[in-house]
């Protein structure tokens, strides 16, 4: 129940038997830093720096970024927070950098693929990120979406670490990343599963349209094996895994994703309660034995 859910907060995410499975914040300005310490957030698993860009007719600039990141980064000292740089494109498209005439925005460009041909937009980004992090003491790690493969990956963390960042990974959101994932972990210091895209992208269904909202669960096998791929690539390389799409909010789904070998959970502040008490009511070996159902599709209902 809530009060006994709630009377864990301050406690480590963590399986019965002291499995641990740090859990994030999901935040999309500065002023989120609230809730997120109000729900016993152990960090900020996904920064979202859209809110910085919309509604503007230009980028903005790098001291007015630099400020917004310092004010998030202040409120976590040496706690993890994960900046992810401007996702522009599909379901949320910028005027100044999205192209207005993609028959499929969703397959056209996005994240990385708009920060390639808006390379200033990328490095000043970059450097905001390197600036805010210089003047804070939090433990920042910065990623990017809509990352296709390893060359893209390496791209991106060749030139994040040029910057100066030590932290340096990928969102894995297109399936072909999960089928590479064993060449990412070469490149990446970390990767972080946006299952919302994963799931959109492995079953071919427009995640903003009504009529195909039926396949948006990543409790569907294939997504699950996609997840499945990316986390032994990390647990056999030693790269982190986390999850910071809707999946990690939905406690019994946030086991299956723990069972499945996903180091790290980041979610929705109001869903941190539910999910930690939860995975404290299993143990990790449970937890394996509820993804092996899952990945076997035991847990689906397939449309009728
Ligand atoms: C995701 O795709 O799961 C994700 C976390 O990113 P967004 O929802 O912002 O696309
Ligand atoms: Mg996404």
């Amino acid at each position: 129940n809530a009060a006994k859910a709630k009377e864990l907060r301050g406690e480590p995410g963590q399986t019965k038997d002291g499995h641990l499975i740090p859990l994030l914040a999901n935040v999309g300005k500065p002023e989120d830093a609230d809730p997120a310490l109000e729900y016993g957030a152990e960090g900020v698993g996904l920064f979202r720096t859209e809110f910085l860009f919309l509604g503007n007719e230009e980028p903005p600039s790098v001291e007015e970024q630099t400020e917004a990141y310092a004010k998030l980064l202040s409120r976590f000292p040496g706690k993890k927070v994960v900046i992810r740089m401007l996702d522009a494109g599909a379901d949320k498209p910028l005027p100044f950098l999205t192209p207005e005439d993609e028959p499929n925005p969703a397959l056209g460009l996005r994240g990385l693929r708009t920060l390639r041909v808006h390379k200033k937009v990328l490095e000043d980004q970059l450097e905001a990120i390197a600036r805010a992090d210089a003047q804070t003491n939090a433990d920042l790690w910065v990623m990017v979406p809509m990352v296709a493969d390893q060359w893209e990956a390496d791209y991106f963390v060749k030139l994040g670490k040029s910057k100066g960042l030590k932290k340096v990974g990928v969102m894995a959101e297109v399936p072909s990343i999960a089928l590479m994932a064993d060449k990412v972990a070469q490149v990446a210091d970390f990767v972080s599963i946006g299952t919302n895209d994963l799931t959109q992208y492995t079953l071919a269904a427009d995640r903003t349209l009504g009529s195909v909202a039926h396949y948006q669960t990543a409790w569907h096998p294939a997504v699950l094996r996609a997840i499945k791929l990316i986390a032994d690539a990390g647990n056999a390389n030693g790269m982190p895994v986390g999850v910071c799409g809707e999946a990690a909010a939905d406690p019994d789904l946030a086991v299956v994703l723990a069972g499945i070998g996903v180091n790290s959970l980041s979610m929705t502040p109001v869903a941190l309660d539910d999910v930690r008490a939860q995975l404290a009511s299993v143990t990790f070996e449970e937890a394996k034995q509820k993804a092996a159902a899952a990945l076997n599709g035991d847990f689906y209902k397939p449309a009728e």
